[in-house]
């Protein structure tokens, strides 16, 4: 599901449950060739995975059912012959030939391609005789020739359409399967849905939908119409494209609340600067009148960076939840998940981070002496030798070994040695890493490898650099 339809179905989410109405899962599956092998699963699967449940649907049932269109079918062409009694639609039995002719009269004249009302005022005695003698039908929508039709959008506010623009769409296609337009106006009826949240390239088309409300004598559902989600200032976020859906997200290793929260933002802003809610917290504070009209442009920095935010705030265990398979692609070493947590969760801003993070814990990566040459630290090959030398006695000594009692060591080291922090502890994080970014400092290294493997990789480091300095 991509982005842009998972926000329509959080807005609606949101509203409904704000206003103490129920959330409807209606699949329309009408469209036989649009159909896409497993997408009803994603739907549950996504829903489910934003913390989305539905009051009725296909798989809990309800009053109002069956909630899968294609089951049905028996019940529109009823309501498309009432229309016809009632003068609002007629029978048209053009063929294809007469229409494709129709159309490229109209294209030549450089006319928008529409039906030319041809079968609009056949007399009930031609309807019946062709009926009657098996002549192909559809049913469309007479749609008034004259004046005009307005509709209050949430959004967008006054909407005006000429009615002589309106085209008399098909009702029933001649397969005798209703149109997606008119099977999803009798449905949102009969289902007594009151809110209509989708796209504002629907917005040409809610006056037909408004005039097939009018002619049964329905009332209308309000509407709100939502600006598109673009990937940036021309083109919109499409899965056609490539554009990531919710589902690749999380593969990606981003947190389902923190993408459902941004995706919320996405054109909708709350009263106050907050852009940390959880789904309950946007059930308060969801306002209809927080969406904007202009179209959001999907910003991944932006979306990466609450996702950081919401690791931060997780307690140690939430993060090692998660971490965990990700920390144990790349180590097998038995660790102190609660202080390797620590270190990681204010450097994770998402998942997919950690691996090249702890990729030194199992064993020593090969590397460079230059990485002990360090500007600011003001360290050197030379000096780093002689830190280690120094260091490698002190944490011999060490009994209890923790992450205070190594930094107490150390610091009573940097203390008699008079020197800045860092001529001690960079040279320690080369020796126990292998690299210039690590998830913490010398001590926390120490104190996650243990005093084995911190002894053992000091050793190694004081060899390597020796044999720097016995080659100059
Ligand atoms: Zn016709």
């Amino acid at each position: 599901m991509h982005v842009g339809n998972l926000r329509t179905a959080l807005y609606a989410y949101l509203l409904a449950k704000k206003n103490g109405g129920d959330f409807v899962l209606r699949i329309e599956d009408t469209d036989r060739e649009r159909m896409v092998e497993g997408a009803i699963e994603t739907i549950y699967k996504t829903l489910k995975n934003a913390g989305i449940s539905w009051d009725e649907g296909p798989d809990v049932g309800g009053n109002y059912g069956p909630y899968i269109q294609s089951e049905r079918m028996h019940i529109f062409k009823d309501y498309a012959r009432e229309l016809v009694k009632k003068g609002y639609a007629y029978y048209c039995f053009c063929d294809k030939e007469r229409l494709d002719q129709v159309k490229d009269i109209q294209k030549a004249s450089g006319i928008a391609p529409k039906y030319d009302g041809h079968c609009r005022n056949l007399s009930s005695e031609e309807v019946q005789k062709k009926l009657k003698s098996g002549v192909p039908y559809v049913i469309r929508q007479k749609m008034p020739q004259e004046g005009s039709t307005t509709f209050h959008d949430v959004v967008f506010g006054e909407i005006t359409f000429e009615n002589s623009d309106l085209d008399d769409q098909i009702l029933i296609k001649s397969d005798q399967m209703p149109t997606y337009n008119f099977a999803n106006v009798v449905d949102d009826h009969l289902m007594e849905i009151s809110h209509v949240i989708r796209g504002s390239e629907y917005l040409s088309s809610t006056p037909k939908y408004n005039l097939l409300y009018d002619a049964f004598g329905w009332s209308r559902p309000v509407y709100i119409h939502c600006p598109p989600v673009m990937k940036n200032s021309t083109e919109k976020l499409s899965k056609r494209n490539g554009d990531a859906t919710f589902e690749d997200l999380l593969n990606k290793g981003y947190l389902p609340q923190a993408v459902v929260n941004y995706i919320v933002m996405l054109g909708w802003s709350p009263k106050s600067e907050e852009e940390i809610f959880s789904l309950s917290e946007l059930v308060d504070v969801f306002d209809v009148s927080g969406i904007s009209k202009s179209p959001a442009i999907f910003d991944l920095p932006k979306l990466t960076a609450i996702n950081a935010k919401y690791i931060r705030n997780m307690s140690d265990e939430e993060f090692w939840s998660y971490a965990e398979p990700y920390v144990k692609s790349v180590c097998k070493r038995e660790l102190d998940f609660k202080l390797l947590s620590q270190m990681l969760k204010t450097r994770t801003e998402i998942f997919k981070d950690i691996p090249q993070q702890v990729d030194f814990i199992d064993s020593l990566p090969k590397y460079s002496s230059d990485l002990y040459i360090h500007k600011k630290m003001k360290t050197n090959e030379e000096n780093s030798l002689d830190a280690l030398r120094k260091i490698l006695p002190i944490l011999e000594n060490v009994d209890t070994w923790s992450k205070e009692s190594v930094h107490d060591a150390l610091f009573d080291l940097i203390k008699s040695l008079n020197l800045k922090n860092g001529r001690v502890l960079w040279p320690l994080r080369v020796a126990l890493s292998g690299k210039s970014f690590t998830p913490g400092g010398g001590i926390e290294l120490a104190a996650l490898l243990g005093k084995d493997e911190s002894i053992s990789r000091i050793k190694k480091g004081i060899e390597k650099l020796e044999s720097i300095s016995n080659q100059n």
